[in-house]
């Protein structure tokens, strides 16, 4: 890293000196190397065009969370200080950071994530550790407008949280935007533990999750979705989850798992990929 010390200010309406201005791009092509900044890399030829000015204004947006970026560094200013911090943390204005942190906050207020399901325990300390993982970008959030109210989880590698969780919506904030991370999670945790499973099983545990959570948020099943087997699926799931909170059980007994089981084999979407409206 290239500590960035400037005598005078940088940017738009700045005094712009020539080593000054040079500093400057030459730092913030180390973000753009490391693709924090998606811009093509700055020329460093120590003259504060309309490119360096731009950087700078995106730099403040998504490290200093700006609505409004001036694209001017002050000597001692906060936008400086950001320019000489960590490239790889987390920046207040970026929707993934965003919706990364809405996703942590949902693993970890998921104290009634707590049952046996096929032989897999699931506790709320697992999901807070998929919350930590989501901090440091071990696993990745992808905010994706094209996932339109759904979410969908992708794994890389089994062997370690490498996945990406895309999600149609900014943040979660609604029960069943959060019972959806819900549920994208419980393929990650499953992903995590190496465990092979079928999508059917992987699926009617992941509906489960999502059932439980819900009931325990809104008391009440989860809505209905546009797919007619999802439906049935969560209708099953629901009358599980009502019983196991009725008989004051954690566990899903093994009949009961395999009625879930059978409901999820006709879903017809894709492996681990999410299609409840
Ligand atoms: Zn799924």
């Amino acid at each position: 890293m290239t500590n960035c010390i400037i005598a005078r200010s940088v940017g738009k309406n700045g005094r712009n000196d020539y080593s000054d201005v040079l500093k400057v791009q030459n730092r913030l092509n180390e973000f753009i190397d490391a693709r924090t900044l998606d811009l093509l890399r700055l020329d460093p030829d120590g003259d504060c065009g309309k490119l360096t000015t731009a950087a700078i204004c995106l730099f403040q947006e998504l490290y200093l969370n700006h609505k409004h970026p001036d694209g001017r560094i002050d000597v001692g200013g906060p936008t400086l200080d950001k320019l000489n911090g960590p490239i790889d943390v987390e920046r207040p204005g970026d929707v993934n950071d965003i919706l990364a942190r809405s996703i942590a906050t949902t693993l970890r207020h998921a104290s009634c994530m707590h049952f046996t399901v096929d032989g897999i325990t699931f506790l709320p300390g697992n999901f807070a550790k998929l919350a930590e993982y989501f901090e440091k970008k071990r696993l990745r959030a992808i905010y994706s407008p094209a996932h339109g109210v759904n979410a969908e989880y992708f794994h890389k590698n089994t062997s370690d949280y490498k996945g990406c969780l895309f999600a149609g919506f900014q943040k979660a904030s609604s029960a069943v935007e959060r019972s959806i991370v819900i549920h994208e999670c419980v393929h990650a945790y499953c992903d995590s533990i190496g465990r092979n499973m079928m999508v059917d099983v992987a699926e009617a545990i992941a509906h489960f999750a999502q059932t439980l959570y819900y009931f325990d948020a809104t008391g009440s099943s989860y809505p209905a979705t546009g797919n007619s087997n999802t439906n049935a699926l969560l209708t099953k799931c629901f009358a599980a989850v009502k019983q196991l909170w009725l008989d004051g059980r954690r566990t899903v007994k093994p009949n009961e798992f395999e009625t879930l089981r059978k409901a999820a084999q006709s879903l017809s979407n894709g492996y681990f990929a999410y299609d409840g409206t």
